[in-house]
């Protein structure tokens, strides 16, 4: 079983190169699994990824496998002990998301799509070096109600209940991010209310997003 669930995480990490969202091996992705997690191994291109090269591990970092898993493996443990809905985890330094969390910026509600995160708005995460756990606890409280968070000098960190998704969601907060950018290049953002967020956020939590 965690077989397949290999393969589907090398395709989709096939596919966050093919969609623009990865920058050379900087990129990493997991899938919940029985009694842990699998994650893409370090600093390998995902081209040449076979099964065996995922690295199974559990919450305290005990890795299986012939390779050492993602460095930033902590913060993708940190959000399956702390979001029990959580099953797959994506991370990565997609131009736009990285721009702005290089400006300490979130993404506000200019877009209602922006709901598709969870809340009103999109948190940019305080600044730490990678892979430490003090990175991990900025993560989790930037995704507090939130499936997507930028991360300042660093990137986009996102989940869902499956591989699929996280990609989708992923693919949706860059697009969000990019179309940011290139207002804050312009001019000044014109912001949704509260109160229209919340309808937003009531339409996607009744109809489901492929609706909204
Ligand atoms: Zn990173």
């Amino acid at each position: 079983m965690t077989d397949v669930l290999r393969q589907q995480l090398i395709d989709t990490a096939l596919a966050m190169n093919t969609s623009g969202l990865n920058q050379g091996t900087s990129g990493n992705l997991s899938a919940r699994c029985e009694d842990g997690f699998l994650i893409t191994p370090s600093g390998m291109d995902y081209a040449g990824l076979s099964t065996n090269d995922i690295v199974w591990m559990d919450y305290e970092g005990n890795t299986q496998g012939v390779r050492k898993p993602s460095s930033e493996w902590r913060f993708h443990a940190a959000i399956y002990q702390h979001r029990a809905e959580a099953n797959a985890v994506l991370h990565a330094h997609p131009v736009n998301s990285s721009t702005l969390a290089c400006l300490n910026k979130g993404i506000p509600a200019f877009h209602y799509m922006v709901a598709i995160a969870g809340g009103k708005d999109i948190r940019c995460a305080d600044y730490a070096t990678f892979g430490t756990p003090e990175l991990s606890a900025f993560v989790i409280k930037a995704l507090q109600d939130r499936k997507a968070c930028l991360m300042a000098h660093h990137g986009l960190t996102c989940f869902e209940k499956d591989l699929p998704r996280a990609l989708a969601l992923a693919i949706e907060v860059e697009h969000l991010a990019t179309v940011y950018s290139r207002i804050l290049a312009i001019g000044e953002a014109d912001v949704l209310t509260d109160d229209e967020m919340k309808k937003v956020l009531n339409k996607f939590s009744s109809y489901g997003l492929q609706d909204g």
